[in-house]
């Protein structure tokens, strides 16, 4: 079985990307044979917490409140209705809940601390947890590690270069800070990205490059294939062709070859015969539930159809890594410290990501 490799280069990733189909398809499920069981998907359920009124300007990202969209906001969800929706995941075969909340970065206080308290209550029924809430610091992730967290999402999106061109309220060092924070405790990373964004094969490979050059590599890479919602800046990209997912889905899983490579938004564009192509070539990982999010995603009874007609299996919780433990609030080691961190705001101007916000002036 071959390790990890941490110094892929742009053009070697770039060269199994553009391979003939055929070859990077075999090679792809070749790697995912040596390290993972072909017929085990793991099914994550994606919980929006708190949804709509994001301060940041992501251009993809229907939740950002300088744009016109028609999601419906709400306030953070109390621990009690975020533990039945728990109960209704772990009933249709989840093994992970991820909770995701619109922030531009965890501030310390009465909600973060209610956040804690999801997780330890998610913790309790056996289920893995994940967070997805924006830009962390050292101490909040040491925080969520005590409660009981199994996973924190936090997504690169695109290279670093093609970054800048969806996202001008934040820097690209900032995830990379985060993740690194992430690092110093025992919860495991997710982060990938999103392809259809009007980026060009050399930033999809950028992309991976700065992934897999993380060590570890993160233990999940969701690849998302863009929705256009509309509104945002990005309302009228084209949807990404199913070629093109299988390619990102497969050299991912070659240049990242213990990673659950996740297959996240854009599953309603593709048939069941692209989604058997994308776990031949590596995916191991689905969301389930009728909603990414805000945007939607198949049916869950669907997916178990689909599991089934493939023969694939839902896999158990806690099987790459020990169920962390809970420590309650009372015994917690690590005090909220009210940081201020200096999380950068590069506010470069992105003309669509101008272009859409002065649409939605004049709507609104
Ligand atoms: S992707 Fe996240 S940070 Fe960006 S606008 Fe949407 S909710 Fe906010």
């Amino acid at each position: 079985m071959t390790a990890a490799k941490h110094n892929w280069t742009k053009e070697e990733i770039l060269k199994i990307y553009n391979k003939p189909l055929m070859e990077l398809l075999y090679e792809a499920a070749t790697v995912h044979r040596l390290h993972h069981d072909p017929n085990t998907v793991q099914v994550s359920t994606l919980l929006s917490i708190k949804t709509g009124g994001c301060p940041e300007d992501c251009g993809y990202c229907p939740q950002a409140a300088r744009y016109h969209t028609h999601i419906e906001g709400n306030d953070l969800m109390s621990v009690t209705q975020v533990k039945a929706q728990a109960l209704r995941a772990k009933a249709s075969g989840s093994s992970r809940v991820c909770m995701g909340a619109a922030w531009r970065n965890v501030k310390d206080g009465e909600e973060f601390d209610q956040v804690l308290e999801m997780v330890r209550t998610i913790n309790k029924l056996d289920m893995e947890v994940c967070c997805t809430l924006g830009m962390l610091t050292e101490n909040q992730a040491k925080r969520l590690a005590e409660a009981g967290l199994y996973a924190y999402n936090h997504n690169l999106d695109s290279s670093e270069e093609y970054y800048k061109e969806v996202i001008s309220t934040r820097g690209f060092e900032d995830r990379l800070e985060t993740i690194g924070n992430v690092r110093k405790t025992n919860v495991t990373v997710c982060s990938g990205g999103i392809i259809g964004m009007g980026e060009k094969t050399e930033d999809r490979a950028g992309m991976l490059v700065a992934l897999s050059t993380l060590n570890p590599q993160p233990e999940s890479v969701p690849i998302n294939a863009l929705v256009a919602v509309e509104g945002t800046p990005l309302e009228d990209q084209k949807p990404v062709s199913i070629w093109d997912m299988v390619r990102m889905v497969a050299t991912t899983r070659i240049v990242m070859p213990e990673t659950q490579v996740r297959l996240s938004a854009g599953r309603t564009q593709m048939t069941r015969e692209g989604q058997a192509m994308c776990f031949f070539a590596g995916a191991n990982s689905i969301f389930a539930g009728d909603k990414l999010l805000t945007t939607p995603n198949p049916d869950v009874n669907e997916d178990m159809e689909m599991f089934e007609m493939l023969g694939l299996n839902p896999q158990k919780p806690f099987i790459k890594k020990m169920q962390p433990e809970t420590v309650e609030a009372k015994d917690s080691e690590y005090a909220a410290l009210g940081e201020k961190p200096k999380w950068s705001r590069p506010e470069h101007t992105i003309d669509r990501n101008e272009a859409a916000k002065q649409k939605a002036k004049t709507i609104k």
